[in-house]
């Protein structure tokens, strides 16, 4: 799609910055393009137009109804598409009125601060494609039960894995084994559509089951390949309420000849919330056996300190979110830093997730994070193209 087939609305109270998105619009040849001067106003045109915007470009700083009301509405009544916003407030308050939009289900562009220029403009209403793309993705969110049963019980749930590699030399020293449902048709279905099914109808222990048995075969097949690899398997928050769930994990490695000192088991914090005593229990057992333990997505659950230092984690996971355009952004930097000093001071091994650029890559390496996971280094990818993947990875200079 060109910029010119775009439907823009633009919401500004202001009379010269409206007329100066107005004409940037025209420079980069948005040929429909509606204005309004406050929320109620464009609620209104919004409600009477056949086709609804694919853009709504709106100033959150308003006198009446402001840009967050404003944006409630239009997600509530399903007004438009989408929404990208214009401020001349403080970045970390954008962070936050995006995420309450992409809560209330709207596609966000991102926002643009203030004041606009052409090449910013540009660089946000570029983006409505790659959301368009997420969604597509999103539509296959209603896997049926009976489907998923299937595809776990015929052998099309399988692992892919994404290095881990070392900051202080770039070594690949790790992979993550991410479930993937590979369809007959050659479709590949990724995780947030089908695990929510399966844990709903208690298939959740036999998810990780099926995921540590065929990782662990996957790491005896590269060993002969001479490449040793240490494995992390996501767990299934349930799992950790069944008492012999350490007794079953030691039995499946040990039959695949991996020694549990090399498998990490990665659970989220939220998962320590069902039923704190059960899953301290199982953690400990676990962790008694020689798994590793490692804090998923971290900073985005509700558990608290006090509680996380309970557990004998050896592993902290830096969520992707955090790292995401973390050097431009001194609140995630903080956040970042802060991560780093707790596992240091609790002997923590640390993984960064979701490095996609250099100047990240950079960023933590010069903060001490021991390993870095991400799009740099490499995608998701099948068992049988790892190590090749793994022989084109080059670490970015320091
Ligand atoms: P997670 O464990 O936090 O895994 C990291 C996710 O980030 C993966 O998504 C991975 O593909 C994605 N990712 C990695 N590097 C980058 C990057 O540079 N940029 C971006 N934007 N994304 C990156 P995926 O594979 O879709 O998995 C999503 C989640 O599904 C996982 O999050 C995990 O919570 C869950 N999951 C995956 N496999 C399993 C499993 O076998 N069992 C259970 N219980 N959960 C699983
Ligand atoms: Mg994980
Ligand atoms: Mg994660």
């Amino acid at each position: 799609m060109t910029l010119s087939a775009l439907r823009v609305m633009v919401v500004e109270d202001h009379g010269f910055q409206r007329r100066m998105a107005l004409r940037l619009l025209a420079e980069l040849d948005v040929e429909h393009v509606q204005e309004a001067a406050d929320g109620n106003a464009a609620l209104t045109m919004l409600e009477q137009l056949l086709q609804p915007p694919d853009v709504v470009l709106v100033d959150l700083d308003m006198p009446g109804m402001d840009g967050i009301e404003f944006i409630g509405h239009v997600a509530q009544r399903r007004l438009a598409r989408g929404v990208a916003l214009v401020s001349a407030l403080d970045p970390a308050l954008l962070n936050t009125v995006q995420t309450m939009a992409r809560a209330y289900g709207l596609r966000v562009l991102g926002s643009v601060e203030k004041p606009l220029t052409s090449d910013k403009l540009q660089a946000v209403l570029l983006r409505y494609e790659d959301t368009l793309h997420v969604d597509a993705d999103d539509d296959e969110a209603d896997v049926s039960v009976e489907d998923a049963r299937a595809a776990l019980a015929g052998g099309e749930i399988v692992p892919w894995f994404q290095p881990q590699a070392e900051f202080g030399n770039g070594k690949v020293v790790g992979v993550e084994a991410l479930a993937r449902w590979q369809r007959p048709d050659g479709h590949i279905v990724r995780p947030l559509h089908f695990i929510h099914v399966l844990e709903r109808e208690g298939l959740a222990a036999a998810l990780t089951d099926c995921m540590l048995e065929q990782a662990c075969a996957w790491k005896r097949r590269w060993e002969g390949d001479d490449l040793r690899l240490k494995l992390s398997v996501n767990v299934s928050p349930t799992t950790l309420q069944d008492p012999a769930a350490a007794d079953h994990y030691q039995q499946i490695v040990r039959d695949h000849g991996v020694d549990p000192a090399d498998v990490v088991l990665e659970v989220t914090e939220s998962s320590l919330m069902t039923d704190p005593a059960r899953g301290l229990a199982v953690l400990a057992r676990l962790r008694l056996k020689g798994f590793g333990l490692s804090i998923d997505d971290f900073g985005t659950g509700y558990s608290s300190l006090a509680q996380l230092s309970q557990v004998p984690f050896t592993e902290l996971k830096i969520d992707q979110g955090f790292v995401s355009g973390a050097p431009q952004q001194p609140r995630k930097r903080a956040v970042i830093e802060a991560s780093l000093d707790l596992a240091r001071k609790l002997q923590l091994d640390t993984v960064a997730e979701g490095v996609e650029t250099v100047e990240e890559w950079q960023m933590l390496a010069s903060l001490g994070c021991t390993m870095a996971q991400g799009y740099l280094i490499a995608q998701p990818v099948p068992g049988e193209e790892l190590p090749a993947m793994i022989d084109r990875w080059r670490r970015p200079e320091h």
